[in-house]
């Protein structure tokens, strides 16, 4: 089906109670056939309008047991893919913008990172864990290689999964949540080495053989963004605030937070160990930061640095009810049979390592 921009601008020049009120009356004639998954970094307006909202790894673990024959994925498009590869072959999953891509996915091209493991692999091959934040063929290459997939909350056991099989792994994309991991886990930093994509020979020749980990060079331009500076105004301004940040941020700034971990875990950890009349800095996605802050008005929640996903804002109200408007004809999100299968491969690991 080809998208009709006209009608889409039309519907996103509503006003959100009648798109809001058009969205629920299909939901409520689609019953159990429709599932409306919605990533917490999605505008409140359309979580409050999802059937499960979560994190990539809850989604995840959403898509594979929903029942529902439509499954609508507000969210990125590597998400919508994931969804795609783990529901059953009656189910079928529709991505509100197709073009809603996630920038550090695509810092990870097939080809490249085949001409990286051709260099890298030599007599004893790094086990390739990549993040969930990855393009469906990335995650292919995973299970083919005998590696798996993680999420920000299951970092750390999946390098320790990896290095019962190997000496050395290779992270991709994000090099940040990869070399965070890595300090976790104990690795030193000298053995930890960056393969660059741009570079013929990944920029490090000397050190991928010896390296421990190696890292994709990778990041999310959103918790890119945070700063060491950031924190030391937040200290300096509001003392005994605490800060939480995202492990997709720089390590300097990870070091230099009170707390960090994945969405879900700062989701839990506002909810369970903060109180009335705290103040608490968050270091990631503003939406989820602005829904917190509306969750607990009784603390003072707010973000570290202003920064928004736009392609996860891409997603709106308007593009929502077009496509439950035209469920039978909206575009399926598809994967090929050979990326699918060793994808599946690669999330059934990592499912199987925290069910
Ligand atoms: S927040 Fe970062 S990792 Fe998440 S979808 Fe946006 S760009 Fe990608």
């Amino acid at each position: 089906m080809k998208f009709d921009l006209q009608r889409i601008q039309q519907l996103e020049s509503l006003e959100d109670e009648i798109l809001v009120e058009r969205i629920q009356k299909i939901r409520e004639s689609q019953g159990k056939n429709l599932c409306i998954l919605a990533h917490l970094y999605q505008r409140k307006k359309i979580t409050e309008l999802a059937d499960f909202v979560g994190d990539s790894f809850g989604l995840s673990q959403s898509a594979a047991r929903s029942s529902g024959k439509y499954i609508v994925f507000a969210g990125v498009r590597f998400m919508a893919e994931s969804a795609a590869i783990l529901c059953r072959s009656s189910q079928e999953v529709l991505h509100p913008d197709p073009e809603a891509g996630c920038p550090m996915a695509d810092m990870a091209s097939y080809s490249e990172v085949r001409r990286a493991w051709e260099y890298l692999k030599g007599a004893h091959p790094p086990v390739p864990v990549t993040y969930m934040n990855s393009t469906a063929d990335i995650k292919a290459f995973c299970g083919e290689f005998g590696g798996t997939i993680c999420t920000s909350s299951n970092a750390l056991k999946t390098f320790e999964w990896a290095f019962e099989k190997s000496s050395r792994v290779f992270f991709l994309p994000d090099e940040h949540l990869g070399r965070n991991t890595a300090l976790k886990y104990g690795v030193d930093p000298e053995d930890i080495a960056v393969w660059d994509p741009e570079k013929a020979d990944g920029g490090e020749p000397e050190n991928y053989e010896s390296a421990k980990v190696i890292l994709w060079r990778g990041y999310c331009p959103v918790h890119q963004k945070f700063t060491v500076r950031d924190i030391e105004q937040v200290r300096k301004f509001y003392p005994g605030a605490i800060v939480i940040v995202h492990p997709e941020c720089p390590t300097e700034v990870v070091q230099a937070a009170d707390e960090v971990g994945s969405t879900d875990f700062i989701r839990k950890f506002v909810a369970q160990k903060t109180k009335p009349g705290d103040k608490i800095f968050i270091g990631t996605e503003i939406n989820l930061v602005q829904n917190l802050a509306t969750e607990y008005p009784d603390r003072m929640i707010t973000k570290l640095h202003r920064s928004l996903c736009l392609t996860m804002y891409q997603i709106t109200l308007g593009r929502l009810l077009y496509t439950l408007e035209n469920l039978e004809t909206f575009e399926r999100v598809q994967v090929s049979t050979d990326v699918q299968r060793y994808a599946k491969v690669a999330l059934d690991r990592m499912l199987s390592l925290v069910i």
